[in-house]
């Protein structure tokens, strides 16, 4: 075992997109920074954002389309350092961008641009960035903090100690969402140990799965656009059609072999871990057709049968070719017990409306989400109250924190990585402030 004993002005805890934004915002002032990350790279998780593309913000962003415990302060942060001064940030640093339809991705349209040029901006700054190093804690001292810290296990296993100073310090090791890029709660849990107020992290922007799955397999990689509404019941509530929706999200609906997914399940399944957690019941209502209203499917479709099919001799599940997917329909047939052969001359207008309605309003219960592995954010982390508007910590004078670790999470579209260059740069800028 050897220890190291190196002292610093700032150390940054976590060299993801907020940290490393936060070490290159920190040197500008002329700070003395190291940049601690607990993977052999920096910057793992960006590579994964947006398909590869990386989705690094969003026109126009609204404080409150944000949830979390930030409900109603994010907007002031992002008054302070939102789009135009992340774009302006990226400018700076080499880095042109593109817009299609309010999403913001980097010009070239690869995450691994974006990486690099935090990097190098990095790396120019004169940061010192120590890879492979895992904070394990963070120990107030009269002039700062000690930080503990394990390297990764050698290949006889061994764990190197090693122990760093600095006088201020940037937790931003993110939250628990795919841990295989290194957020795996390890810095939640050293809040935890200072005594900071968390909430439970869950996971957000995840595929969720739904009870009946062995009848939905058949829809598996159908996508459908339409609008997902939550609802949600103690066991005894039958959740019936007058409840109002807890969330709603329309777009692209994509059905997996036991489950839901797609960017308006994403959106919405933030509400779903949360209930899902507290044994609440969930169901999800999909609305296919959001175009039409039951009344005016149920027209269409009883016009076309007396008018479009003369002898009424094909099946209703050919009658309503046009309608759905294919697969959908199979399921919605089944699912309202109408027989798919029965000829459209005998099917009559009550199976036709009990169609139209499950068209508009598909139920399902919900009883999971596929977990940290498969999400995009985590929901939850440490409580707002914990930091001023500077995202200094109330307790802990000169610990800053920053990005996915504090209960803040977006919705897809640019939303999580904005929060983490306004959060990551704020936090940067003041903790190196004289
Ligand atoms: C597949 C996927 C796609 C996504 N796509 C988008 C998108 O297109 N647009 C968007 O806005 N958001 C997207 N997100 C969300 C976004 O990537 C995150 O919200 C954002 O990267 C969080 O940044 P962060 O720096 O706060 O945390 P992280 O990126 O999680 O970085 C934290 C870093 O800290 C390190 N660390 C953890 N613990 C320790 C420790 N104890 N000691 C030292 N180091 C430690 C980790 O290894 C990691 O490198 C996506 C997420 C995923 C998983």
């Amino acid at each position: 075992m050897s220890a190291s004993h190196r002292k610093y002005d700032i150390a940054v805890i976590g060299a993801g997109a907020c940290g490393m934004t936060a070490a290159i915002a920190a040197s500008r002032q002329g700070a003395n920074v190291c940049l601690i990350e607990s993977g052999s790279r920096v910057g793992t998780k960006i590579l994964k954002t947006g398909n590869g593309r990386c989705n690094l913000s969003h026109t126009p962003i609204e404080g409150s389309e944000y949830r979390g415990s930030g409900d109603g302060r994010i907007g002031t942060f992002l008054k302070t350092f939102g789009v135009d001064e992340t774009l302006e940030f990226f400018g700076s640093i080499g880095l042109i961008t593109r817009e299609k339809d309010g999403y913001i991705y980097p010009y070239s349209e690869m995450a691994s641009s974006v990486l690099d040029v935090l990097r190098f901006a990095v790396k120019d700054s004169g940061a010192d960035v120590l890879c492979s190093v895992k904070v394990t804690d963070i120990i107030r001292s009269d002039d700062g903090y000690n930080l503990q810290c394990e390297s990764d296990p050698d290949e006889k296993g061994k764990t190197v100690n090693s122990a760093y100073h600095a006088s201020k310090v940037i937790l931003c090791t993110g939250g628990c969402a795919d841990p295989a890029t290194g957020s795996d709660g390890s810095g939640i849990r050293i809040a935890q140990k200072l005594g900071l107020k968390v909430v439970k992290p869950l996971p957000a922007l995840v595929k969720v799965t739904v009870t009946n799955s062995r009848d939905l397999a058949v829809c598996a990689g159908v996508r459908c656009k339409g609008i997902v509404s939550v609802y949600m019941g103690d066991g005894g509530s039958d959740m019936s059609s007058g409840t109002e929706a807890v969330a709603s999200d329309r777009g692209e609906i994509q059905f997996t072999k036991d489950g839901l997914s797609g960017i308006p399940i994403f959106n919405v399944s933030r509400y779903i871990s949360r209930a899902l957690d507290g044994s609440v019941r969930v169901r999800v209502k999909l609305d296919l057709c959001p175009e039409m209203s039951a009344d005016e499917l149920v027209s269409f479709i009883m016009g076309y049968i007396r008018n479009g099919c003369s002898a009424g001799d094909i099946s209703t599940e050919e009658a309503l070719a046009g309608i759905m997917n294919k697969k959908i329909n199979t399921y919605i047939l089944k699912s309202t017990g109408i027989r798919p052969s029965t000829p459209v001359r005998d099917i009559g207008r009550d199976r036709i409306v009990k169609y139209a309605d499950a068209v508009k309003m598909l139920e399902f219960d919900i009883n999971g989400t596929y977990g940290f592995e498969q999400a995009q954010v985590t929901s939850g982390g440490v409580d707002m109250c914990e930091v001023d508007d500077n995202l200094q910590s109330v307790k802990y004078p000169g610990l800053y924190l920053a990005g996915e670790l504090l209960d803040v999470d977006g919705p897809c579209g640019g939303y999580n990585l904005q929060w983490a260059w306004t959060s990551g740069y704020l936090a940067g800028k003041s903790a190196a402030a004289k």
